[in-house]
């Protein structure tokens, strides 16, 4: 298979690198971003010779020539959220299969919803094209976990918990594990969960309780609004509520709650001494990029689905988990585990399509697709998982 990776940031090198590793698969491997320097130095860390270009993937047509003067098989999207659609459009001008890790939102409003992307079903399936949505971790892993899971654990799965502990220490005061503004977009907007074919909206980061992580222990955790809901709540049989449960440490919630109350979260543009600006993006400016996070990174990500239903008529509670862990990652690839556990799963993706047990016309969420061999592949490419079954009583009522 012959593959363009569009980012090369935290996650994308990972990416870049991981495909090197793969040379039965990846035939050829070309990686264009916005700043050159920035291939050059993932391009040095690629185990085997990768091709780079320099590439403002916001521009349809410079992506669409770059498409076809390399002619890959699957454009793997790593750059940011904003891109999606520009990217999708010129794989379509291209004929070229498109995968990515994280669903489009505008630039002025903090809304993480998939219908842009769906909306172009049809253009997909008429080109012959597969587009494959959120094929990071989470989303990503947590929609093979649940697919995984309805195909071969369950009759009919009620209620899904997501659960993420980064229980990791950069040792900064207050950084983001991916893209800072992508990250705390997606933290400062209100709560949402899903219940009996309902979003029940809160203020965010209100409902919280302590999770029991694997190799981690306990840690409190907050309800948040995250994107792989959207689609799960359609995909999975018998749902009857579905949330996703985040771990943030005191520092962080400090910070977060100066940096709101000043203002530094706007993403409405302020007029600052005859400039225009945009405070979230001045405020990435001055945050660690996340990929200077992983030399000395210490701890280990803990993330997975609880999932509770019926199997034979008899009710059962399980949990689907991988623990990652930041030295180790930055050994091999130097990247901390948030970036690993990102750029790993669209390499699985790609060796689905490129194996053909993955593919078919139009646009799919990565729930839609056969679970078994990306589970079989997925600790063979470094993330190792575990199904642990747990006892019945369960965080179905907690904070309801
Ligand atoms: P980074 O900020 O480290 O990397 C983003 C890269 O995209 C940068 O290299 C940036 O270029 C490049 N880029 C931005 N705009 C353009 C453009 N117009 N044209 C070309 N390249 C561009 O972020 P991460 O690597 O941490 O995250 C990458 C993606 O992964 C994000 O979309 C994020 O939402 C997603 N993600 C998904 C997760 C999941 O589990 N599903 C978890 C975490 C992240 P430059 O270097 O010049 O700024």
């Amino acid at each position: 298979m012959k593959v363009l990776i569009i980012g090369a940031g935290a996650a994308g090198n990972v990416v870049a690198q991981k495909c090197a590793m793969n040379r039965d698969v990846f035939s050829h491997i070309h990686l264009a971003s916005r700043t050159l320097s920035k291939c050059e130095a993932v391009q040095k860390a690629c185990k085997t010779p990768i091709d780079i270009s320099k590439l403002d993937a916001d521009k349809v047509a410079e992506t669409t020539a770059l498409l076809k003067k390399v002619q890959p098989d699957l454009v793997i999207n790593m750059a940011l959220p904003y891109q999606d659609l520009a990217i999708m459009d010129a794989c379509l001008l291209a004929g070229v299969n498109y995968m990515d890790t994280a669903n489009f939102e505008p630039r002025d409003v903090a809304k993480f919803e998939y219908h842009w992307q769906w909306a172009y079903q049809d253009r997909f399936k008429n080109a012959g094209l597969t587009a494959v949505l959120g094929c990071g971790f989470d989303p990503g892993v947590t929609n093979v976990f649940c697919a995984y899971a309805q195909k071969n654990l369950f009759d009919e799965i009620h209620y899904l918990d997501i659960i993420d502990c980064n229980a990791g220490d950069h040792g900064q005061a207050f950084a983001t594990n991916f893209n800072p503004e992508i990250n705390l977009r997606e933290v400062t907007q209100d709560g949402r969960y899903w219940e009996n074919g309902k979003w029940i909206e809160f203020k965010g980061l209100t409902i919280s309780d302590m999770i029991d992580y694997p190799q981690v222990g306990p840690r409190k955790s907050y309800v948040i609004y995250h994107e792989e809901l959207e689609s799960l709540v359609l995909n999975l049989k018998g749902l009857k509520r579905a949330r996703f449960w985040m771990t943030f440490g005191d520092e962080y919630i400090k910070h977060l709650d100066v940096l709101k109350n000043v203002g530094m979260t706007r993403i409405d543009v302020v007029e600052h001494q005859g400039m225009k600006i945009i405070p979230m993006e001045f405020l990435k400016t001055l945050l660690p990029e996340p990929s200077s996070l992983a030399e000395g990174y210490t701890g280990k990500t803990s993330i997975g689905c609880i999932m509770e239903g019926i199997k034979d008529g008899k009710a059962k509670r399980v949990l689907i988990y991988n623990v990652c862990d930041h030295a180790q990652t930055n050994a091999e690839v130097g990247a901390q585990a948030v970036s690993y556990t990102t750029g790993v799963p669209p390499v699985v993706g790609a060796i689905m399509l490129a194996k053909k047990h993955w593919g078919g016309a139009g646009v799919f969420n990565v729930e839609q697709l056969n679970p078994d061999p990306f589970m079989e592949e997925l600790g063979k490419q470094g993330l190792p998982w575990h199904i642990k079954e747990l006892p019945l009583e369960s965080l179905r009522d907690v904070a309801a």
